[in-house]
């Protein structure tokens, strides 16, 4: 898990061209912000729960960037500086909520909605990296950094001109189309080209 604990994990929206298409939208003017809560991490491993209110859970594989030092007015070269590790992401989205609330709180806000990889700190090509999704073997997202509309320094530089960015803080830099639904008994994996591989197994809410 992430050490210290983040006090925000800020995401970007349709950052890849072809899935801000796939969801009927243009590649925004400015990069396209929202929060997700520290309670919605998990680990490798750990569950992923579908809630009883949604109908429609989507996998979102993403390269997540830890925040290494304070960052607040950065320019991009200074946000770059300021990377201290990247993770594997998965930001798992409730798809109905999301178009039915207006705004993304709840559909992107369920605990267990943020599974995050060990972090690794030694990445010295980041901009080579790429990010795939997998569930239950089979290959549904495939997205190279470099595709992304939005630089991740660009993206680091301009939150921190919005909110200080702290230590431990993570954003999570968009997804490559692909998006599809979860069931339960699925397992998901989101692997960064040498950063690793994030496992969770699918189960839906029993109970409460
Ligand atoms: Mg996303």
């Amino acid at each position: 898990m992430i050490v210290p604990a983040p006090s925000k994990i800020v995401c970007v929206g349709r950052n890849y061209p072809a899935h801000a298409a796939e969801l009927g939208h243009a590649v925004p003017e400015h990069p396209l912000l929202f929060l997700k809560p520290p309670s919605s991490l998990i680990g490798n491993g750990e569950p992923i729960i579908l809630p009883q209110e949604s109908d429609r859970v989507d996998h979102e594989a993403e390269v997540g960037v830890v925040v290494g030092r304070r960052l607040r007015h950065a320019a991009p070269s200074e946000a770059e500086a300021g990377i201290g590790a990247f993770v594997c992401l998965n930001d798992v989205t409730a798809r109905d909520l999301q178009r039915s609330d207006g705004q993304w709180t709840r559909a992107k806000g369920f605990d267990t909605f943020c599974p995050v990889s060990a972090p690794v700190r030694d990445v010295t090509d980041w901009r080579g990296l790429e990010v795939v999704c997998r569930v239950n073997g089979q290959e549904r997202q495939r997205g190279r950094v470099e595709d992304m509309h939005f630089a991740i320094p660009d993206l680091v530089a301009y939150i921190s001109g919005i909110m200080t960015l702290e230590p431990g803080d993570i954003v999570a830099t968009g997804t490559p189309a692909g998006v599809a639904p979860l069931a339960d008994g699925d397992t998901v994996e989101v692997e960064v080209s040498g950063v690793g591989i994030l496992t969770n197994p699918v189960m839906v809410e029993r109970g409460r």
